[in-house]
């Protein structure tokens, strides 16, 4: 049912992708006159478009071949790809299920695609029931799942997941942002099984380089190949990919840090349960949690004024606001400030 070479617009297909210099000659030795760069300083050269090491220490981490790895200038670089490879402009729509992460409505809004938002249940579950006439509908070409989803934290049924991949003619993307977080196994392990299957992992969160801007898809390589043919050619800088292969050097330091992120999770939790002004805590897979007030705008502006700054989702989620797991001493000033209004 899958046909990925029906999938992908026409246009990209015949694209004829640009050869940088680093293309037409791959070895690494030599007088390099062939880029314009300058033969000065020390971020004189264009970074490797392909980014072979780094890719390769990721492959080794996740156990997944390199061929099935690709990296982008954030997740939401890999976003706006999969727009532009699959989504004709003005006549195709993609599909999200809300409350969820802002980027997939705004790409779809630059790239003039009509997004379908269908309202997850109370307990943020996909509603199986609406989905059976979604999946028929064949000008949808994207279906973005965020699992565990932000800004709710929870997870998304495997089963429910497991069902859109075997009976969607398009390509299911799913976020696990977070899944480093989580207690589930990431969908990594069922790659093999789906040729429509794009997972979007970050190195922003569990790994803590948020700042240096580097998102991973895997997926089938003749997926990974398109993407290839259409992001900027030097999409990851040569500070970007030294840094995260050096962070990447300690994954027993990434361990340490989302222990203490959970440890921390789970005492948050317990504290803020003795606060009357909290209605809800919401069970959380991520590194963060989202809780009720009976009135979220008036704590959220009481907490901007003692500095502290939390995600105000009271339009998603009626008076929620999505707090960010810290370190102990910054969770301790929440809990504190809460105490006392
Ligand atoms: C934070 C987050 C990302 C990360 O985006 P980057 O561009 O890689 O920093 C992706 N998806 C979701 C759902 C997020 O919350």
């Amino acid at each position: 049912m899958f046909d990925l070479n029906q999938l992908v617009r026409s246009n990209i297909k015949s694209l004829t992708p640009y050869t940088s210099a680093r293309d037409a000659y791959t070895g690494k030795r030599g007088v390099f006159l062939d880029a314009n760069e300058s033969p000065f300083g020390i971020y004189n050269r264009y970074p490797d478009p392909h980014q072979v090491d780094l890719k390769t220490a990721i492959a080794q981490i996740k156990h997944i071949d390199v061929t099935k790895v690709f990296l982008g200038n954030g997740s939401d670089e890999i976003i706006d790809l999969l727009f532009r490879i699959f989504c004709n402009p003005g006549h195709d729509k993609v599909l999200t299920f809300i409350p969820t992460y802002g980027m997939y409505e705004v790409s779809a809004g630059i790239n003039n695609v009509e997004i379908i938002n269908l309202p997850l249940t109370d307990t943020f579950q996909i509603d199986t029931e609406s989905l059976t006439s979604v999946l028929e509908d064949k000008d949808i070409k994207l279906i973005f799942i965020c699992s565990p989803n932000n800004p709710t934290g929870n997870l998304i049924h495997r089963e429910t997941i497991a069902h859109i991949l075997q009976h969607f003619h398009g390509v299911v993307i799913i976020d696990e942002a977070y899944a480093d977080f989580s207690s589930a196994p990431s969908w990594l392990a069922e790659l093999d099984k789906y040729p429509n299957l794009v997972i979007m992992q970050t190195l922003s969160k569990a790994w803590g380089l948020a700042g240096l801007r580097l998102g991973i898809a895997f997926t089938h390589p003749m997926i990974v190949d398109l993407l290839n043919k259409i992001k900027p050619p030097y999409n990851i800088s040569v500070v970007n990919q030294r840094a995260a292969l050096d962070a990447l050097q300690s994954v027993e330091d990434l361990t340490r840090k989302i222990a203490l992120i959970l440890s921390e999770r789970q005492r948050l939790i317990m504290q803020l349960s003795d606060i009357p002004l909290i209605k809800t805590i919401f069970p959380s897979d991520a590194n963060f949690l989202l809780v009720q007030f009976a009135d979220g705008d008036k704590v959220y502006n009481s907490l901007i004024e003692k500095g502290i700054i939390v995600r105000n989702r009271n339009k998603d989620v009626r008076n929620c606001l999505r707090i960010t797991v810290g370190t102990s001493e910054e969770n301790e000033m929440l809990i504190n400030a809460l105490k006392i209004l």
